[in-house]
């Protein structure tokens, strides 16, 4: 039986979008970003259509997720960068997981990890280069820079990447791209200085990747972009594909008449006789409740809007006189060049005023992803 409702993910999009990334790029290697579940597609299949499209390497937030990467059989480098007191830095090293070092802390505790173990870790030096979230801080960069160097002299640690994160690059022209790219080159001054030889320096994310030629470096961090989303509301960026349409089986409609209150707190009240398609999405499945009388679903061959207020697990469209019935689909969001009409998350997010990574990684476990 098909079910209530699925986000169903179209991987050979997120291979072409992976490829065409490469090539918007001018070859620079990619690194596809694949946290949260790969921005809610779905971790393991993103991974492969990815390395398909060409990505030779892939990043992930949490060591639990390089992990999972690496039980799904994925061997192309990981780089995992969230890394609190106390994770499992020596599962990631036996993993051979590249790790993240944004502090001291982190360093000391991966070379002792790497010492008990007899192996050597394998680290990339995050310079906080002005987003002041992770990231070694400047003032710190070069005694992290110099334990790094010491610790790789005593064959337990290899320093495999240095690389940092922009703030804006959603925002082109934003003067902290060049204040971070330069903070970001003299980070780099100090590691050669220390003698260290990393094999991949980066920084751009999409953004960056899509209007930032002089951030590519070595490699490029493809996220939103990769699932065929952009980062800059209003870039065209041809060929880029939304890889995800959320759709869900209408449960059933009914007729009501004229000033019938709909859904809890009455909020949308019908100004005629007409029908209501019950969808059940609810904001327990991602749908965000803030989308009340404001998102845009595709029911009957037309776009309209959600009618009174997403509930847990459904929400209501007023569909005219319509011929709608129940058992046929709405859509959320998807690819308007393969379904003409329908909403993309970009116009989700606009409406809802966020940005599409949220709207795709919030959908919510029991919505069933359907890989083609
Ligand atoms: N690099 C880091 C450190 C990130 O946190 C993220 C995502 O937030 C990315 C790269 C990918 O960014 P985007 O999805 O904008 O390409």
């Amino acid at each position: 039986m098909a079910p209530f409702a699925h986000a169903r993910v179209n991987l050979d999009t997120i291979a072409s979008n992976a490829r065409l990334l490469r090539e918007i790029a001018g070859g620079t290697p990619l690194m596809g970003v694949v946290k949260a579940d790969g921005y809610g597609h779905g971790m393991l299949p993103v991974a492969r259509a990815l390395i398909t499209g060409g990505a030779t390497w892939l990043g992930t937030a949490l060591i639990k997720e390089g992990l999972e990467l690496r039980r799904g059989g994925i061997t192309v480098p990981v780089l995992s960068w969230i890394v609190p007191p106390g994770e499992a830095v020596g599962d990631a090293i036996e993993a051979d997981i590249d790790l993240g070092v944004s502090d001291r802390a982190v360093l000391d505790a991966v070379i002792s990890e790497a010492r008990r173990l007899g192996r050597v870790a394998r680290v990339q030096l995050k310079a906080d280069t002005g987003l002041n979230r992770g990231g070694v801080a400047v003032s710190d960069w070069e005694s992290v820079v110099e334990i790094a160097a010491r610790a790789e002299e005593e064959g337990v640690l290899k320093v495999s990447g240095v690389w940092s994160h922009f703030a804006c690059a959603d925002e082109p022209g934003h003067p902290s791209i060049r204040a971070q790219l330069d903070v970001f080159d003299q980070a780099l001054v100090l590691v050669e200085k220390a003698g260290l030889t990393p094999e991949v320096r980066h920084i751009a994310n999409s953004a960056a990747l899509l209007t930032v030629p002089e951030a590519r470096y070595d490699l490029v961090r493809g996220g939103i972009a990769s699932y065929g989303l952009c980062p800059i509301p209003g870039l065209d960026v041809p060929g880029l594909r939304p890889a995800m349409t959320l759709e869900s089986r209408i449960a059933l409609t009914k007729r009501v008449p004229e000033g019938s209150g709909v859904s809890y707190g009455h909020r949308y009240v019908t100004d005629r006789e007409t029908t209501l398609a019950v969808v059940p999405l609810g904001y327990a499945d991602g749908v965000p409740r803030a989308a009340t009388n404001k998102g845009p679903v595709f029911v009957g061959g037309r776009r309209r809007t959600i009618a009174g207020t997403v509930c847990m697990d459904q929400f209501v469209v007023d569909v005219e006189d319509d011929a709608v019935e129940a058992g046929e689909y709405a859509v959320l969001f998807g690819d308007p060049a393969e379904s003409p009409g329908v909403p993309t998350a970009e116009e989700w997010a606009e409406v809802l005023d966020t940005i599409p990574y949220e709207i795709v990684t919030r959908i919510g476990t029991r919505v069933p992803r359907e890989y083609v």
